[in-house]
């Protein structure tokens, strides 16, 4: 009794001393919701109200107020990073000279259509505001593709800064300038110095990290700088960042490792200089994409890009003539100039030209680039007439070639690496361009709020610790919720290993015999192992058989989640023998549903023999609005022998243009009676519809349903060759706009 009377006599002179030190700075300390509102209701010019430290919950912040130029009003931590909004929660704000600092937003969601909002109604804007050293982490909607933003900016002259912005998980662009009344045109935003952290694919338009604008005001000025952020692997979608209103800046940044372009999607007269490229290869990575009138691009640096077509390292698009405003304008009087380019595979002039873009560059320039790089000799693609852009100047390595004929000279490949660890051309190629020194703009460390680390959430396989797991009954599925991610769980050489409970996958996790004889699982459930939100699954040296799975259809090896999955999932089969998934019909190795999407699902090395369903059925987005199931699907020195179901049936519909997938690679495979099963609704062992990436070789089909191919829109890569169909009803194809070489009947 004693002791809880000290110790609560100790807590509130340790709340006082909090209270009197927020005070002497001038802020009110507040520790819930009503506490909050009732400070908001009095607020003066220069007052500061202090959340508490701790996890609020279930939280809508609205601060109406309005401060002075010198006297701000504030919202802060008691602590920066020790104030953590969970649940259903957000922030909006509106008045003039609000600063928001020090908070972060995890755990949790937006109950409405924005995390933080500078403004608190439609009519209610902030102004001179800002909001600095703030976090919204993974802050995602568990619905995949309900869509909200975590930050709207309106209103004019706000600025937002070392803020930390990572991993949004759900459809809806990561930051938003919004134009859409005229209190928020000719804004003079500024956003400078934040940390925009990895973007997982997102695999559906809707992934942009910034946009500025809309199409339907896209004809108004916003003049919104954007300088000396790091985007750091931000792949939601083809857009990076959407301009999409006229006069803005976009300078200084870094765009590492990032999936995708800077695009100035609609509007006019902005500028886009001194930002740095870095793609290693990566695939998909672009640069920046002109569209649209009176455009500047220049003096950037482009390295170790790969992205092709639209995400070239500098694409100039064809236009609409007379388009709608939410089509694609022509380029006119625009230049692309100054820029160092290395490393990198696709320059494309008048992409996209077709039937309705099909108005050519006008008044253009393309002066004075350094083009380097061996990796692809013949970089600049032309699909249409380029008379209307002027080529001087460029310097072009003697290596490669070009079908321009004026404006390009050829020099030696001579790249270094300089003192900033940056690939570099030679010094005086340099300064004949006058491009200054090759240097970042700005270091990683120095965006973000300084309080929070930028460690990865993505743990890869086998990255943790191993867990014995001994043969019998369930051991899996105990050693499974004693493990952690990353972790990797050893089976006992040829043990047998029943499961009689669902294996839920929670976090990535490898399951493998180490060498010698296969371990051999069988399960008593309708799935072997669902993969949950979060989750990811390795399977490597096992023998997986159907014998013990209940009498009834429908049944899987491998099944997501039934609820949407925010977060990707990656499968991979490694040298197992799958048998006898032939308990009842429909029995599949891979079961997906709506909503779910997976980084990567590889079958290599892998026999499956006897199965009643198919193997990968990824084609449960089935709304034609360019959305789908997997980015990659690797299969790679396997063998099908009597599969009823299809092999793999991958699905992506419609004909949106903002994503890059789905990418499928299929090597060295043999196909033996698959696909002619009577519940088999695609009739083929193969079918891919809207596949953008394709390269099916050196595999042979004996006696199955043919292969199936639905070429949409994206200017599909689809190569097949060195391969024998014997027994097997020739290829079916909707066009001839493939590839095709060495394929023989038998
Ligand atoms: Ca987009």
């Amino acid at each position: 009794m004693q002791i809880a009377t000290r110790l609560h006599i100790v807590i509130i002179a340790l709340s006082l001393a909090l209270v009197s030190c927020a005070q002497d700075s001038g802020g009110k300390l507040v520790r819930n919701i009503d506490e909050f509102n009732d400070a908001v209701a009095v607020l003066q010019p220069g007052d500061v109200i202090v959340l508490a430290n701790g996890t609020w919950t279930d939280v809508e912040f609205k601060l109406k107020a309005n401060g002075l130029p010198d006297q701000p009003v504030t919202l802060t931590a008691e602590e920066p990073g020790k104030v953590i909004i969970a649940g259903q929660s957000n922030l909006r704000f509106s008045g003039e000279h609000i600063v928001v600092s020090g908070l972060v937003f995890k755990d949790g969601y937006t109950p409405t259509s924005e995390v933080i909002s500078f403004r608190t109604s439609k009519d209610n804007l902030a102004n001179h505001s800002r909001v600095t050293n703030t976090v919204i982490d993974n802050f995602s909607n568990p619905e995949r593709y309900d869509s909200d933003l975590w930050v709207g900016i309106y209103g004019k002259n706000n600025q937002f800064d070392h803020n930390s912005l990572i991993g949004k998980g759900n459809r809806g662009v990561t930051l938003a300038v919004r134009m859409n009344t005229e209190a928020s045109h000719e804004n003079g935003h500024v956003i400078e110095y934040n940390y925009f952290g990895p973007r997982q694919t997102l695999g559906s338009n809707g992934g942009e990290t910034i946009r500025i604008g809309t199409s339907h005001y896209s004809r108004e000025y916003s003049n919104t700088v954007v300088r000396n952020n790091y985007f750091d692997r931000t792949s939601g979608e083809l857009e990076i960042i959407s301009s999409k209103a006229c006069g803005n800046e976009i300078r200084d940044n870094v765009f590492f490792e990032s999936q995708g372009t800077l695009t100035m999607r609609h509007g006019h007269y902005t500028t886009v200089e001194g930002n740095y490229f870095l793609g290693n290869r990566v695939p998909n990575t672009g640069g920046i994409r002109i569209i649209n009138e009176n455009q500047t691009v220049r003096n950037n640096y482009l390295s170790g890009l790969t992205g092709h077509r639209f995400r070239g390292a500098l694409v100039i698009m064809n236009g609409v003539p007379n388009g709608p405003i939410n089509r694609y304008d022509p380029v006119i009087d625009s230049l692309m100039n100054n820029n160092i380019v290395i490393d990198s595979d696709h320059i494309q002039l008048c992409a996209g030209s077709d039937e309705e873009r099909s108005a050519p560059p006008t008044g253009s320039s393309m002066h004075n680039n350094i083009f380097m790089s061996k990796t692809n000799l013949n970089p600049f693609t032309v699909y249409d007439d380029i008379s209307g852009i002027s080529f001087e100047g460029n310097v072009l390595n003697e290596e490669a070639d070009v079908s321009i004929d004026t404006g390009f000279s050829k020099v030696p490949y001579s790249v270094v690496e300089n003192e900033h660890g940056l690939r570099v051309p030679e010094q005086s190629l340099i300064d004949e361009i006058g491009f200054g020194e090759v240097k970042l703009p700005v270091n990683k460390d120095e965006t973000g709020a300084d309080f929070y680390p930028k460690t990865d959430s993505v743990v890869a396989f086998q990255s943790g610790t191993t867990h014995t797991v001994a043969a019998g009954t369930n051991t899996i599925v105990d050693a499974l919720a004693n493990s952690g991610p990353g972790d990797t769980l050893v089976l006992e050489n040829g043990g047998e290993y029943l499961l009689t409970k669902y294996a839920f996958i929670k976090h990535p996790v490898t399951i493998k015999t180490d060498g010698g004889e296969k371990a051999k699982l069988r399960s008593g459930k309708a799935s072997f192992f669902i993969i949950e939100n979060g989750g990811g699954l390795e399977l490597e040296n096992l023998w997986i058989d159907g014998a013990d799975s209940p009498d009834q259809p429908g049944n899987n090896v491998v099944s997501t989640s039934k609820y949407s999955m925010n977060r990707n999932y990656s499968l991979a089969v490694r040298n197992c023998k799958v048998t006898d998934l032939d308990i009842n019909h429909s029995f599949d190795f891979l079961k997906v549903y709506r909503s779910t999407f997976a980084d990567s699902i590889d079958i290599i090395d892998t026999e499956m023999t006897n199965v009643t369903g198919s193997i990968l059925s990824l084609d449960k987005e089935t709304d034609d609005l360019g959305m789908y199931n997997v980015e990659n699907v690797t299969i790679i020195g396997s063998m099908f022998t009597d599969v009823q179901g299809a092999v793999a049936n991958i699905y992506r519909g419609g004909t949106d243009e903002s994503t890059f997938g789905p990418i499928v690679v299929v090597e060295n495979n043999e196909f033996n009676n698959t696909g002619l099963g009577r519940r088999n609704k695609p009739g083929a062992s193969l079918k891919f519809h809207g596949v953008q990436k394709l390269h099916i070789s050196h595999s042979r089909w004996d006696g199955s349903a043919p292969l199936e191919l639905y070429l949409t829109n994206g200017e599909p890569i689809t190569v097949i060759k060195d391969v024998v169909m014997k027994d097997t009803a020739e290829l079916r194809a909707n066009n001839d706009a493939y590839e095709i070489e060495n394929v023989s009947y038998e």
